[in-house]
């Protein structure tokens, strides 16, 4: 797995890219386009040179592919000295439709359009950046990696909704599952942290970043997860609710007159933590937690509860869990969160170490007990790294 991928995370208003030497992992460069569409946008780009920060206008996506590929020349690595293999794309739902990474082309594009319905406000980006992209770099292979792609192994029971029968087949209605591409990661780290292959595993995997999940892998595949059609479900997140009663949108409508359109924003985008707390960062949260602040104090109580009660169920449906995982800004770096979910459940056979647990360590490692029959293990991700291996191996197959 040789040779280095340009990876590519196209939002609505953002493009983050990073040049990923695809055998090691090693960042050679990276950087983002911010505020695309704006007179005020901003580009930052890190690589062996100075690093650049520049506010400019940036007028769409081709000018944030242009800003970037000129920072890699103004900055390095110019992408002329570099072995250039494929770019990566992160593209957000794959539906039923991408099952795994695809080599983009014309029918590609074509379907990722059909299936902007499920995900209207992520794909638009997703596919303006791997169009453009595609104008700009036409020497090389183009990969489409899912965030879905790891969750089509979820068996019917688990992605069906009790919903009349007819909707799965006319309206996409189903649960997808998300954040594959950094489970896939993580379960295989996990795995040689155990000395296990993938397939001997059986994990619960949470990835605790800005969005949240858990996932229950099974012999090192997708069986269950927290998020079903779109991201908003299961946990509690930075700025998403998760699981509510889904009565709550018509009870809003009736008695505050908000529109749909309104009242998914406000799932979206006011709720989660920052809902609770007027604050989205886990930080935030316990530093004023523990300043004693009551609304820090109840925020995380939800959130560490609604994650526990996710283990709980994802043991049941597993039967035997070898490792409880933790992943993502979160769940790598905090350690009263993982105290707070974990604690209690010796019956169940897991058992933190408190000095493990709050080490300042960064790599994959144990939490738990050496006696614990359930490993605890934090294992940082990487999604860049997975989508250039993803590249390379769909790209130069
Ligand atoms: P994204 O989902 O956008 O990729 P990350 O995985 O980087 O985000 O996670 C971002 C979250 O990680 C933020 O809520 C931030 O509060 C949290 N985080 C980062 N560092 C720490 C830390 N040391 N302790 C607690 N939370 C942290």
């Amino acid at each position: 797995m040789t040779g280095h991928v340009l990876v590519l995370n196209a939002g609505s208003s953002s493009l983050k890219y990073s040049l990923v030497d695809a055998a090691t992992g090693r960042t050679r460069g990276d950087g983002q386009v911010e505020r695309i569409g704006e007179a005020q946008g901003a580009q930052w780009h890190t690589g062996p040179g100075e690093e650049l920060r520049r506010e400019v206008g940036v007028d769409d996506h081709h000018h944030a592919l242009r800003l970037a590929l000129a920072a890699f020349e103004e900055r390095g690595p110019a992408l002329a000295d570099v072995d250039l293999v494929a770019v990566g794309h992160r593209v957000v739902h794959g539906g039923s439709l991408f099952t795994d990474s695809v080599l983009v082309d014309d029918e590609v594009v074509e379907g990722l359009r059909g299936l902007v319905p499920l995900a209207p406000l992520h794909n638009p980006a997703n596919i303006e950046g791997i169009e453009v992209a595609r104008r700009m770099l036409p020497g090389v292979p183009h990969v489409a990696v899912f965030d879905t792609a790891f969750h089509a192994t979820l068996p019917r029971h688990a992605h069906t909704y009790a919903v009349p029968y007819a909707w799965a087949e006319e309206h996409g209605v189903r649960r997808y599952g998300f954040h594959g591409t950094s489970v896939a990661f993580v379960v295989r780290q996990a795995a040689q942290v155990l000395g296990r292959t993938p397939e001997e595993t059986n994990l619960v995997v949470l990835h605790l970043g800005n969005g949240a999940s858990a996932t229950a892998v099974s012999a090192g595949r997708s069986v269950e997860t927290s998020m079903g059609m779109t991201p908003l479900e299961g946990l509690v997140m930075g700025t998403r609710s998760g699981d509510v009663d889904p009565a709550l949108h018509g009870h809003l409508h009736r008695t505050a007159g908000w529109s749909l359109e309104e009242i998914d924003r406000l799932l979206n985008r006011e709720s989660g933590l920052q809902g609770l707390l007027g604050d989205n960062d886990v930080r935030e949260m316990v530093r004023r937690r523990e300043d004693g602040d009551e609304r820090a104090s109840l925020a995380f109580d939800v959130y560490c509860h609604r994650i526990r009660k996710y283990v709980g169920a994802y043991y049941a449906v597993l039967g035997r869990v070898d490792a409880v995982v933790f992943t993502g800004g979160v769940g790598e770096n905090s350690a009263p969160v993982r105290h707070a979910v974990l604690e209690g459940l010796g019956e169940l056979g897991i058992e933190l170490d408190a000095v493990r647990n709050t080490a300042p360590e960064t790599g994959p490692r144990p939490v738990s007990d050496p006696a614990s029959r359930v490993a605890v293990l934090v294992v940082p991700t990487d999604e860049e790294w997975e989508i250039a291996r993803e590249a390379v191996r769909v790209g130069l197959g």
